[in-house]
């Protein structure tokens, strides 16, 4: 057979949270093979550094052991040899997350960038994996789940699977378990939908039917002739747990984490917000299949694994997602135009909630992904803007934008649909795919939609100013008001329970609570005199201040580590925003806009 790189896996203790791996490359490089773990997974811009979970490694070729060397926290040389060189480790799987590994007697899962040893020089030769059943009697009935293209099968899907190269092998995490498992299509290719973890009375016709509708909606999106899906299968890897939110994108599947209480049980037909957000997250990360794993940042064509990789336009393949992953409910007809106003409201008023919007923009906050947005302290709402919530809204003013000026002959689903043709379509089919860069970006913005971008990526890609969607939002009969008809006084901080105890999550800058000193993780501890405390379960800092008016002052008491300190101040109002979307049912013009944008509009349901 052709030339590849052979791996094998299995379950080494379960107790231990250990599998056992090896790699064999048949030519080994004749100065010495370097292999090494990715110090990134692609979708979560963090050095993580998986390396550090390997426990135990050697090298063996013809018989005789090889001598390995490190040469930094994710690379080993082997000593020249010139017959096939098997490497052997052992990682330590214990990430109760989407972006590592976990392993124990109630499943295995785990992502190629904990476990695959990538192979120096040789990253695009094919990729063997013998996926091997531990016979501890806890995985008897264990079976396979993994979108990774299967070559020799064995019993539940153990066995041998194949990948193009390194880049698709990690591309395809894989999870082993007694899990639930159900089979849709959409538009003529395969869906499985697993859910590991105990959750009683499972809906799984319900899942099914709700994500069938969302994946159609989005194939459709992009495909609107041929209803072409991007994949040939596709797999939902949801682990449910009691407390527990987050995904991770790939290019057949996604990795899921959620609470059980979020999903359907038999007999219960309400759409919880819990369900919402879960379909929400569904919705998110199969947009990613066009959005960021085919269409790409150009610093992501290839994926750099060893260090950093800055782009500035995560805002467009994070924030877009996430405008997208609501609007398609509503397109999908899984939730009503009411509903989306509401979550759209909530959206505004956390993006307006952090004076970090006006010292860092969608593009830098992108940039520096690594070092801000996924290392958020204290300080976050003060100093950084998320380019998600921003990134989505960004996306719904350019959308309003595009619509209104071209009386709803273009949209941004055009701008989509084209980036999709030009860059994503036959990224992993043509020779190395090719990504966008922030000029291509803004150029094909104005060539599809016809209108005039520059200024407007000046103000909200590369500025800080807010979006005006109160103005936007007019030519589509939706009214956009804040609703603080009073503003109440209030301390200007984000409260948590710390035990019995209230401390502050957040000061923000500007409020009452920071003009008198008060800083982020003090415990607040009374209120004029009277006890702040979070005994019965929630805090009582709401109910101590609903008492006071604008103006009044107030003497606080807290504990800076193990000091008592005395804050007195002068309380100014909430600048919390309280956003209210309202639809209204003229003119019809408008309506007819509105409809363009959302589906099917509720007053012509
Ligand atoms: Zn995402």
């Amino acid at each position: 057979m052709k030339q590849a790189i052979r791996y094998t896996i299995v379950p080494k203790d379960l107790a231990a949270h250990l599998y056992a791996v090896t790699v064999t490359v048949d030519v080994p490089g004749p100065q010495g093979q370097v292999l090494s773990l990715p110090a990134w997974i692609p979708g979560s811009y963090m050095i993580r550094e998986f390396a550090r979970h390997i426990v135990r490694i050697d090298a063996e070729s013809a018989g005789r052991k090889i001598a390995l060397t490190k040469q930094d926290k994710h690379s080993w040389q082997a000593a020249p040899c010139d017959t096939p060189l098997t490497v052997s480790y052992d990682v330590y799987a214990w990430d109760l997350s989407v972006r590592a590994a976990h392993l124990d007697q109630t499943h295995g899962f785990f992502n190629g960038t904990s476990v695959f040893l990538r192979v120096a020089g040789q990253d695009n030769l094919p990729c063997e994996v013998d996926l091997r059943n531990s016979d501890d009697p806890a995985c008897a009935t264990w079976r396979v789940a993994t979108a990774l293209p299967r070559l020799k099968a064995k019993r539940n899907g153990f066995g041998t699977y194949l990948a193009a190269n390194y880049d698709e092998l990690i591309d395809h995490p894989v999870e082993t378990g007694d899990f639930a498992l159900a089979t849709f299509e959409a538009h003529g290719v395969p869906h499985d939908i697993v859910i590991t973890g105990r959750v009683p009375n499972l809906d799984m016709a319900r899942l099914c039917a709700d994500l069938k509708k969302i994946c159609e909606a989005q194939i459709a999106l992009f495909e609107p002739k041929s209803k072409r899906a991007p994949m040939e299968r596709y797999v939902f890897m949801t682990l449910a747990v009691g407390d527990g939110y987050g995904g991770l994108e790939h290019r057949a599947s996604t990795a899921l984490i959620c609470n059980r209480a979020d999903l359907p049980a038999k007999g219960q037909a309400a759409l919880t917000d819990g369900y919402r957000m879960f379909l929400g997250l569904c919705s998110h990360e199969y947009f990613h299949t066009w959005n960021v794993k085919r269409i790409k940042p150009a610093a992501f064509a290839p994926y750099q694994l060893d260090a950093e990789t800055y782009t500035p336009l995560l805002w467009l393949f994070e924030g877009f997602t996430s405008y997208y992953d609501d609007l398609m409910l509503l397109r999908a007809g899984l939730i009503d135009e009411a509903a989306y106003f509401s979550m759209l409201a909530k959206t505004v008023n956390g993006v307006l909630r952090g004076s970090g919007r006006s010292k860092q923009s969608v593009a830098e906050s992108s940039f520096d992904a690594w070092v801000k947005y996924y290392r958020q302290d204290e300080n976050a709402p003060n100093a950084i803007v998320s380019y998600y919530t921003k990134g989505s809204l960004v996306a719904l003013a350019f959308d309003l934008t595009i619509r209104a000026e071209t009386a709803g002959k273009k949209s941004l689903d055009d701008v989509m649909r084209a980036l999709w043709v030009r860059y994503g379509r036959d990224f992993y089919t043509a020779d190395g795919g090719r990504g966008v860069t922030e000029d291509d970006v803004e150029a094909l913005f104005q060539e599809v939609s016809g209108v005039k971008m520059k200024r407007l990526f000046e103000r909200w890609v590369r500025g800080t100013e807010d979006l005006p969607l109160a103005k936007l939002l007019a030519p589509f009969a939706v009214t956009l008001t804040d609703d603080r008809k009073e503003a109440k006084a209030a301390l200007g901080v984000r409260a948590v329970r710390d035990g019995a105890d209230c401390r502050l999550a957040n000061v923000y800058q500007g409020g009452s609570a920071h003009r008198a000193g008060l800083s982020a993780n003090d415990l607040l501890i009374a209120v004029d005199g009277l006890r702040v405390t979070a005994a019965g379960g929630a805090t009582n800092l709401d109910v101590l201040m609903a008492r006071y008016r604008v103006g009044d002052t107030v003497e606080l008491h807290a504990f800076r580590r193990d000091e008592l300190m005395r804050f007195v101040t002068k309380l100014t109002p909430d600048v919390a925003a309280k956003t209210v979307l309202t639809a209204e049912s003229k003119p019809a013009a408008a309506l007819k806009l509105r409809s363009g944008w959302l589906g099917k509009i509720d007053s012509q349901r």
